[in-house]
């Protein structure tokens, strides 16, 4: 008798949980409702809105901040979906070593000629110089309706100036107005970015992360360090939806991307770069 009772009685409360979560729903769409009509943020998460102050101090003080769940779920989904399947000659390898930039279509005949240059790129390296291999988006039509281009457009908005501004007003000292340079990044086995400085880029770096499942000893991870590059500052996993962004001065900041272990399969994607 006492066990049934017991029965109903937890039916009963978790019937109140279900009417309480109906409430805490409407809430959720009435928030929605509010915060589009007042704020209108049509790209950037209503909660990242919501943090502004907690992230303009941090910057403050750091100079950078990742800021997860950036964008709206749908748009970040889309964008990853396409990143996933995009043709394979859309990429180009981006290689730089002893001093000179290559850049290689990603296509099957040119395969052969991309490992023998990373090859030259890891005994560059290896001698201390600045070097890197990594795929890269090229600039598409001005028409071009693919994600890439609607997302890298969808940057390129007030909303989204007006929000860094607001972030990052205290240390950069004018507003920034124009993205100087944007593209998608592709990194998989055996793929790097040597240490650099990102002077005369633009006076805030951006990397917007669209990599799913990572893990930190997979390498690809964007390390920043002090003037003495021996001295690790910080270390950013890649992550899905989590924009970094972080202040460049005159004398630049000092960064790489750690290279990616060989034989995975994994990638890591993201949509860099700079404003001014
Ligand atoms: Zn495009």
């Amino acid at each position: 008798m006492s066990i049934i009772e017991n029965n109903i009685i937890e039916n009963n409360v978790s019937e109140n949980n279900i009417i309480e979560n109906n409430v805490s729903e409407n809430n959720i769409i009435e928030n929605n409702i509010i915060e589009n009509n007042i704020i209108s943020n049509n790209i950037i998460s209503n909660n990242v809105f919501e943090n502004k102050d907690e992230y303009k101090s941090l910057f403050d003080t750091k100079n950078r901040i990742r800021i997860r769940n950036f964008l709206k779920p749908e748009i970040a989904n889309d964008l990853y979906d396409f990143l996933q399947v995009c043709n394979e000659n859309w990429w180009f390898y981006s290689i730089y070593y002893d001093n000179e930039r290559k850049t290689i279509r990603n296509d099957i005949e040119n395969y052969n000629d991309i490992e023998l240059e990373r090859e030259k790129v890891y005994k560059s390296v290896g001698k201390g110089m600045f070097s890197y291999i990594f795929c890269s988006t090229t600039n598409h039509y001005d028409t071009c309706y693919c994600k890439i281009c609607e997302v890298e457009k969808l940057l390129q908005d007030d909303e989204v100036f007006g929000f860094l501004n607001d972030i990052t007003n205290t240390v950069i000292d004018s507003p920034l107005t124009t993205i100087t340079e944007v593209f998608a990044s592709r990194y998989k086995a055996n793929d790097f970015l040597g240490l650099h400085h990102d002077k005369n880029k633009g006076r805030l770096a951006f990397v917007l992360g669209m990599t799913k499942g990572w893990r930190s000893d997979w390498g690809g991870n964007l390390i920043f360090t002090k003037t003495d590059m021996n001295i690790i500052e910080d270390v950013l996993v890649p992550d899905y939806n989590t924009l970094d962004i972080f202040y460049v001065p005159d004398e630049g900041t000092n960064h790489y991307v750690s290279n990616i272990v060989p034989y995975i399969d994994h990638t890591r994607f993201s949509i860099t770069g700079w404003m001014k």
